[in-house]
C-alpha cells in the first residue's frame, strides 16, 4: 500500500471502526469494499471513496477491500468502463488482490433470496405498469395506496416468479415488489421493486437472464456475502439504509454496518456520471480522459500524480454535511508535489525572434542548467546557446507599462543562465505593426547570469536557441465550467450553458530546449515560468510532441494585476 504519510488521518469513520474493534465486533475483523457501477470512467469523487476504503483496510491488521462491480444494469454497463476502472485504482496506487467481485456472479445467489422472501410472505408479483405504480406511490406528504396485486398468495407469487425468470411475460409486464409498507415515510420503503423483466444481454452473464435484480436489492445483500462489515458510502444513501437493513433482516444474513459520508463536490466542474458521459458523448470533450475532465484517466492524462490525489483525499476529510470543494487546494497540491519531482526546462510557447547581433555567426555555447532546484540530486543539463535565439512575446514590450520589467527598447535583462542582453532595435511588419524580431546586444562578461561589475538587471527570460530547439504543441487547458457550481438551481439553466469556451487553448509552433528530444509519453517537467507540462499520451510522438498543461505556476504579475485593478477600479490589463 502507499500513502505518502506516516500517520493515518482521524475521522468519524475511522473512530466508529476503533470502537468496534474495541468491542470486538465482527471478531475484530475490518473489511471493506469500493463498489462502482461499470457505467462509465471513475471521477475525482470516486477517488475519495477508494482512497477510504482501500486506507481504512490496510491501517487495520488484517484489513481487508474488495473491488466489486454492482453491474446489475445490463443497459449502462460495459467492459470498456470495467477495465477503465481497475486501470484508474490501480495507477492510485491501491490494489484489490484477488478480491475482485461482480454483482452479477452472485444472480443465483440474489434469486434465491427473492423466493426465500416470497415464501415467508415478503414479496409479491405486481401488474401494474410503470404510471399506475408511480400514482400508487403516493408522495412525501401523502401515503401510497396498496396495489391489487399485494394479497395474492404464496404459490401464485412463487409461480408467477418462476414465468418472469422463464420468459414468459414482456418486458415491464409485471415486477417483483417486497412487501412492506405503503404509508412508509420513507419512500422507499413503499414496497420497493426488486426485479424485473429486462431483455438485455448482460456484459457478463449474457443471455442467461431476462430478469435482473434492483440495485438496491443487490448492494446490501452483496456486501453481506462478501462479509464486509464496514458499507461506506455516500449520504444519498441515507434514506436506502432501512431498506438494505430490512432485506437483510428478513433474510436473516451476516450484517454489516452501513457508515455513509459526504460526496466530493469540486468547483468548476460536474461530478455526475450521467453528465460526464453527455459531456462525453455531445463532443464536448474529446473523450473521457480529456485532460479538462473531473476523471481519473482525464487527470492522469493532464499530468496529475497518484500521490496528489490521495494526499488531496486526505486532506478534505470526511464530513456528515455536503460541500463545495475549491478546485485551486487540489491544483496546489498537484503544484506542491510536481514542484518537488519535475525537472525544469525552458520551453517558449509563443515565441519572439531575438538576433543578439555582437554574438559571433557560429559560435554554439553550451549553458549549464540547473535540473530541480528543490533537488540538487537531479544534476545539472546544458542547453545550447547561439545567436539566434527565441523568447517569449509577453516577455517584450515596446512601450512598457509601470511595473512591467522585462524587455523593451534600450533595457537590459538577463536570460536564464545565459547572459546579459539588451534590446536596441526592433523590427516590425510594415502593415500589421505587429514586433517581428528584436535585435539586441550581450555582454560576454555576464555569462552564466551575473554581471562581474554588480549592476542589476530587473527581469529574468527564460529562452531557446532558434537553430537547436523542437517546434512542439502546447494544450493549455482552464477550467471546463465558469461558473463554480454549473448544477446549482433546479430550474436554472442546463450546466451545459456554463461550459467555459476558452478552456483548451492550442498552441502549435511552441519551442522547447533540445534534450527533450527523447520525452516519452506521461513525463512531466515544469516548462520555466510557465507552469507543469507533461507529455500527452494519446496524440504524442516522436518528432511530434504535444504537452499538455498540468497546472500554471502562481503569477506573480497575475497578483499585481489584480491589485491594480482592485485599487483603481480599472478592467484587466490587457498583457500578462
Ligand atoms: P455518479 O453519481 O457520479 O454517477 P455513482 O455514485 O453512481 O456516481 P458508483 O459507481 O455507484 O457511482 O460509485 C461507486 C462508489 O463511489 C460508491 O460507493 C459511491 O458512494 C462513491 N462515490 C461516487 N461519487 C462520489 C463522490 N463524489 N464522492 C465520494 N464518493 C463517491
Ligand atoms: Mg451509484
Amino acid at each position: 500500500m502507499t500513502t505518502d504519510e506516516p500517520h493515518a488521518p482521524s475521522d468519524f469513520i475511522r473512530n466508529i471502526i476503533v470502537d468496534d474493534l474495541k468491542q470486538n465486533k465482527n471478531n475484530g475483523r475490518v473489511h471493506t469494499r469500493f463498489p462502482p457501477e461499470p457505467n462509465g470512467y471513475l471521477h475525482i469523487g470516486h477517488a475519495k471513496s477508494i482512497c477510504l476504503n482501500f486506507s481504512i483496510a490496510s491501517e487495520n491488521e488484517g484489513g481487508l477491500c474488495n473491488l466489486r462491480f454492482d453491474d446489475t444494469n445490463p443497459i449502462k454497463e460495459e467492459e470498456e468502463f470495467v477495465e477503465s476502472i481497475k486501470e484508474d485504482i490501480r495507477w492510485l496506487g491501491f490494489d484489490w488482490g484477488d478480491r475482485l467481485y461482480y454483482a452479477s456472479d452472485y444472480f443465483d445467489e440474489l434469486y434465491g433470496y427473492a423466493v426465500q422472501l416470497i415464501k415467508a410472505g415478503k414479496a409479491y408479483v405486481c401488474d401494474l405498469s410503470a404510471q399506475e405504480t408511480r400514482n400508487y406511490r403516493g408522495t412525501l406528504t401523502e401515503p401510497g395506496k396498496d396495489s391489487p396485486y399485494r394479497n395474492r398468495s404464496i404459490e401464485e407469487n412463487l409461480d408467477l416468479f418462476e414465468c418472469m425468470r422463464a420468459g414468459e411475460f414482456e418486458d415491464g409486464a409485471c415486477v417483483l415488489r417486497a412487501k412492506i409498507d405503503m404509508a412508509s415515510p420513507n419512500l422507499n420503503m413503499r414496497d420497493p421493486v426488486l426485479y424485473r423483466v429486462l431483455r438485455a444481454s448482460h456484459h457478463r452473464t449474457g443471455n442467461k437472464w431476462c430478469v435482473y435484480p434492483m440495485y438496491d436489492f443487490t448492494h446490501g445483500q452483496s456486501d453481506s456475502i462478501e462479509g464486509i462489515t464496514h458499507s461506506l458510502c455516500t449520504l444519498e444513501f441515507e434514506d436506502h439504509r432501512p431498506l438494505y437493513d430490512w432485506f437483510i433482516d428478513e433474510l436473516k444474513i451476516f450484517h454489516p454496518q452501513q457508515i455513509e459520508f459526504a460526496r466530493l463536490n469540486l468547483s468548476y466542474t460536474v461530478m455526475s456520471k450521467r453528465m460526464l458521459l453527455e459531456l462525453v458523448e455531445g463532443g464536448y470533450v474529446t473523450g473521457w480522459d480529456d485532460p479538462r475532465m473531473p476523471t481519473i484517466s482525464g487527470m492522469r492524462r493532464r499530468g496529475y500524480t497518484p500521490g496528489a490525489i490521495r494526499k488531496f483525499c486526505e486532506r478534505i476529510g470526511l464530513a456528515k454535511r455536503d460541500s463545495m470543494i475549491d478546485m485551486a487546494l487540489l491544483e496546489h497540491g498537484i503544484r506542491e508535489d510536481l514542484n518537488r519531482h519535475s525537472p525544469r526546462v525552458m520551453a517558449v510557447l509563443r515565441p519572439l525572434r531575438v538576433v543578439i547581433d555582437n554574438y559571433p555567426e557560429d559560435l554554439v555555447e553550451e549553458m549549464a542548467a540547473v535540473n530541480n532546484p528543490e533537488d540538487p540530486d537531479m544534476g545539472i543539463r546544458k542547453v545550447p546557446f547561439s545567436r539566434v535565439l527565441y523568447i517569449e512575446k509577453d516577455d517584450f514590450r515596446e512601450d512598457p507599462p509601470k511595473k512591467f520589467y522585462r524587455l523593451a527598447p534600450g533595457r537590459e535583462v538577463r536570460l536564464r543562465y545565459g547572459y546579459f542582453i539588451k534590446c536596441v532595435s526592433v523590427i516590425k511588419d510594415e502593415k500589421t505593426g505587429e514586433v517581428k524580431e528584436l535585435h539586441c546586444t550581450y555582454d560576454p562578461e555576464t555569462k552564466g547570469g551575473d554581471s562581474p561589475d554588480g549592476r542589476k538587471v530587473k527581469a529574468t527570460l527564460h529562452w531557446v536557441s532558434a537553430a537547436h530547439s523542437l517546434e512542439v504543441e502546447v494544450r493549455l487547458y482552464d477550467r471546463l465550467f465558469v461558473k463554480a457550481n454549473p448544477t446549482e438551481g433546479k430550474d436554472g439553466p442546463d450546466y451545459k450553458t456554463y461550459l467555459n469556451p476558452d478552456s483548451l487553448q492550442t498552441l502549435t509552433s511552441c519551442r522547447v530546449e533540445p534534450g527533450l528530444a527523447d520525452a516519452q509519453p506521461g513525463m512531466r517537467y515544469q516548462f520555466e515560468r510557465q507552469g507543469y507540462f507533461c507529455v500527452d499520451s494519446s496524440d504524442s510522438s516522436e518528432g511530434a510532441l504535444v504537452f499538455n498543461r498540468t497546472v500554471s505556476l502562481r503569477d506573480s504579475w497575475a497578483r499585481i494585476q489584480k491589485a491594480q485593478e482592485q485599487t483603481s477600479g480599472k478592467k484587466k490589463i490587457p498583457f500578462s
